[in-house]
């Protein structure tokens, strides 16, 4: 049964498949472009990626690639950060939420900085890894970030040591064996401790990690 549509709604019905068409295009790549399934898409998510990133105008991204091309960790994320750009504004929230590109992002700033719209997309990053919390998916970025915290957490610093046994027990155990001796000649040059040092105002740091727990269960 044909569907009639409003002028206005017929604008945004082609603006919305225009920019699922961008986030799916690479550049560089001529591949076959995957059916997406308009129920899938959620219309009030780029609001809600604008209100946790304190950004009023992520629609104004024209698609230009700048971020992409000056962010460092481009070439390893799933999903650039043009085309995460992209994915935002047409609403597909379950694949922005369970790709790894945020999980990579070094808050560098660099991307913003040179975003002609004057987007922040390093709050972005921020804000979409704060959606997640709760429900990460098995990404090794998102596997570093809870080791790196959890350390963080015991320790008041960072312990090389206990940063790397734990990462690999939650995602590869096996590279203990393959990184050992490596491990073995940093250790003889004074490179890594074996044991870790605790700062002094180390129940001050925790307190302030269970506030921010409470603070993102309240929000997601
Ligand atoms: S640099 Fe800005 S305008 Fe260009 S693609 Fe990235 S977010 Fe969009
Ligand atoms: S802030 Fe993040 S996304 Fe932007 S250039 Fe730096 S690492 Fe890349």
């Amino acid at each position: 049964m044909a569907v009639e549509m409003s002028a206005q709604e017929e604008v945004s019905g082609e603006i919305m498949v225009n920019q699922v068409m961008a986030a799916q295009r690479e550049p560089g790549t001529t591949g076959e472009m995957r059916v997406i399934d308009e129920e899938s898409l959620d219309p009030e998510f780029m609001r809600l990626v604008e209100v946790f990133s304190g950004n009023e105008h992520i629609n104004a991204c024209i698609q230009c690639g700048t971020c992409s091309g000056s962010c460092a960790f481009s070439y390893k994320m799933q999903h650039t950060p043009r085309k995460l750009m992209a994915m935002i504004r047409a609403g597909m929230r379950e694949e922005v939420l369970e790709s790894d590109t945020f999980w990579y992002c070094t808050s560098c700033y660099y991307c913003s900085v040179r975003c002609p719209r004057g987007i922040n997309l390093t709050e972005v990053m921020y804000a979409l890894r704060h959606l997640t919390v709760g429900k990460r998916k098995n990404h090794e970025a998102a596997a570093f970030y809870d080791c790196f915290n959890s350390v963080l957490r015991s320790y008041g610093r960072l312990y090389e040591s206990g940063l790397l046994v734990r990462l690999a027990l939650k995602t590869d155990p096996m590279s203990l064996v393959a990184y050992g001796p490596l491990g073995v000649k940093m250790f003889l040059k004074g490179k890594l401790n074996l044991l870790p040092e605790r700062v002094r105002a180390l129940d001050d740091i925790r307190k302030l990690y269970d506030l921010v727990g409470e603070l993102e269960e309240e929000t997601v």
